[in-house]
């Protein structure tokens, strides 16, 4: 059993009440009382603190941070005693005491702990890095056997997490229970793998004013988004693979689709920087560890041409659409380790064209397309579009990129002031022209679009774009960016689970979440 802890910033009792309720009704199996931001910490308030904490039915957690571990309490060893003491004597369930000493006062845990039944968490905490007296650190915990070991540092990068994980599955194995987690938005992963990996317990914040370590995400979401209840030790592992990642609808997305299917997965996110050697590490490092489970990742800016690179290096199994194409979006990771990738941004767009314009594959042959943009979006439907015999023109605000595009695969490039001359059958917008918030820009003007046009827009933030305002009053048909960035999820839905999308589903996640 794994539990939800969600730490209360105490700052006093009554401010504590209403924080504690709250975390109650989020889901907590433990309320961590932090009575190390108490300022006024008398007997009286840790008592009626912990009295609050249990009535609710919660466990609870006492802690009294120090602050040459990174906590708030500033006072002597004698006055940290006195109050963990009070906290256990009031029947505090567990009681978090550092596993370093301070040179002028040690905690007395024997006599904080009593004759009670209060079990005993030793912790260690590192807020700049992974320490590196990291096997010290174990090894001091391993010697004093407290309960419960716990061990928190801040990961700076994705590689980084390795140690907190490796580290939960070896006590796993030895059934020891453990708490390990890595601090940061790098880190997230040890926080969302911590049940899967049988951690004694994750930490996740009531929001982000009440989150005690950076990079704790809220009770809502560990619950809700990231599956908490489902997570089991054979849970298949996906991600999406970015930088920044925090936006990325994804987790989401994907996660909605699990649960939808009763599919036995989490679908995390993973902030890595740029680098190939970065994203190379981070592979490696997952596919060198089978009992993680990973079995599927998206990835996206800046990393698409990284996991193409990556798949030549290893000789890995490359769609022959995302090699034209040079960037790969899905990855796939089989139980026998061979490692594959695609590109479903172009499926994706095509489907979004086919459906809404009731078209065939076969109907592209000699179709005069304009494609605005020579970005990754636009280079994925050039090679795609040309692949089905469309005619295809580029204009793009830099001449040249359109030109060596356009080169490339065989079609015409214009510069954007040639649209007056547009005589084309298919529009599509690859620019972030229209994109929130400028929701007032389009790429064209509204005379230049035609009855019986079919004009495609990529940009889906807002789902109604200026363009396909356009594309509307004139009687053209008008598809949005939505359906493409639906459709791109649903084909890597089901290449991760070899299962149908529940398309439906995935739709109103992004509706939701715009
Ligand atoms: P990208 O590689 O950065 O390319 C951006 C393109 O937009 C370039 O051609 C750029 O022209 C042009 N552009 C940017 N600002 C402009 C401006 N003010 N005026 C004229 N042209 C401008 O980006 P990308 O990855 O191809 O993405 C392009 C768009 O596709 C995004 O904005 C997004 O809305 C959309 N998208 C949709 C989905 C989906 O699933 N629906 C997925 C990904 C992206 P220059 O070459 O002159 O810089």
């Amino acid at each position: 059993m794994t539990y939800l802890a969600i730490p209360i910033k105490v700052e006093s009792a009554a401010v504590a009440q209403d924080l504690i309720a709250q975390a109650a009704q989020a889901g907590a199996d433990i309320i961590e009382l932090r009575l190390d931001y108490l300022t006024i910490p008398t007997a009286d308030a840790v008592r009626q603190v912990v009295a609050e904490a249990r009535q609710t039915g919660c466990k609870v957690l006492a802690t009294c941070r120090a602050d040459w571990e990174g906590g708030s309490f500033k006072g002597s060893e004698k006055g940290r005693n006195a109050i963990l003491k009070q906290a256990v004597r009031a029947g505090a369930d567990y009681v978090d005491i550092e596993s370093a000493c301070r040179a002028d006062g040690e905690i007395q845990i024997e006599s904080i702990l009593g004759k009670t039944e209060t079990k005993l968490i030793r912790s260690n905490h590192d807020f700049n890095e992974l320490p590196g007296d990291w096997d010290k650190r174990l090894a001091r915990l391993a010697q004093q056997q407290p309960d419960i070991a716990k061990i928190a540092y801040k990961a700076n990068k994705i590689t980084d997490c390795f140690a907190a994980l490796d580290w939960l599955h070896s006590q796993q194995q030895q059934k020891h229970s453990a708490i390990a987690m890595a601090m940061g938005e790098a880190g997230t992963i040890t926080r969302l793998l911590a049940k899967k990996l049988g951690a004694f317990l994750t930490f996740a914040s009531l929001g982000d004013e009440q989150a005690t370590a950076p990079g704790q995400v809220t009770a809502k979401d560990i619950r809700q988004l990231y599956r908490f209840d489902a997570v089991n030790a054979q849970t298949k592992l996906f991600g999406v693979v970015a930088c920044p990642v925090g936006h990325s609808m994804s987790p989401a997305i994907h996660n909605a689709a699990f649960a939808e299917t009763d599919f036995d997965g989490l679908y995390v996110p993973l902030l890595v920087a740029p680098h190939f050697s970065e994203f190379q590490g981070m592979i490696h490092a997952f596919c060198r560890r089978q009992w993680l489970h990973l079995r599927g990742l998206s990835v996206t800016i800046p990393h698409k041409e990284n996991a193409l690179r990556y798949l030549q290096t290893i000789n890995g199994k490359i769609d022959s659409l995302a090699a034209k194409i040079g960037a790969v979006n899905t990855m796939i990771f089989s139980e026998n380790g061979e490692v594959s990738g695609c590109n479903t941004d172009y499926p994706g767009a095509l489907k979004a064209i086919m459906d809404g314009a009731k078209m065939g594959q076969g109907d592209f042959k000699g179709l005069p397309t304009a494609i605005f943009g020579a970005g990754g979006v636009a280079r994925a439907l050039v090679v795609g579009l040309t692949d089905l015999g469309a005619n295809v023109t580029i204009y793009n605000r830099t001449a040249e990129k359109a030109e060596k595009l356009a080169a490339e695969f065989g079609c015409e490039a214009a510069p954007l002031e040639a649209i007056g001359d547009l005589d084309a059958k298919l529009i599509i917008n690859c620019t972030s022209l229209g994109m929130t918030p400028n929701t007032n820009q389009c790429c064209v003007g509204a005379e230049a679009i035609k009855p019986g046009m079919i004009v495609f827009d990529t940009v889906y933030n807002p789902l109604q774009t200026q363009l396909l305002n356009y594309a509307r009053a004139a009687g053209a048909v008008a598809i949005d960016g939505l359906t493409m960035f639906v459709n791109q999820a649903a084909l890597q839905f089901e290449l991760f689970t070899g299962q149908n999308a529940p398309t439906d589903i995935m739709r109103q996640v992004v509706l939701e979440r715009l």
